[in-house]
């Protein structure tokens, strides 16, 4: 189809859910729960949205959508799983 010699599909934040709900899998700094919508542009005008299907994971950083089940908000010391609320690992008292 023509369409995707000249355009294609991004994917936007549409609304924050939680903010810092976890970290980012590629750079570690805290990302935020969305949902987002799949924005179709041609031209780089955008000509259709569709909302996604799931809440994602959202870094504001390097702004890479992910699953959330892959931001394990852990201790990056003894690898527990740790709120991302803490700022220190309950575990091992790390500085998170
Ligand atoms: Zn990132
Ligand atoms: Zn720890």
């Amino acid at each position: 189809m023509i369409f995707f010699f000249v355009g294609g599909v991004n994917q936007q934040v549409s609304q924050v859910l939680k903010s810092g709900a976890g970290r980012c899998i590629n750079c570690g700094s805290r990302a935020d729960l969305v949902e987002y919508e799949k924005v179709l542009k041609v031209f780089f005008v955008p000509v259709w949205k569709w909302p996604g299907k799931e809440p994602l994971m959202h870094c504001n950083n390097c702004n890479l959508f992910f699953p959330p089940a892959l931001s394990k908000s852990g201790c990056r010391f003894c690898d527990r799983v740790v709120d991302p609320e803490f700022r220190f690992c309950p575990f091992c008292g790390s500085a998170l």
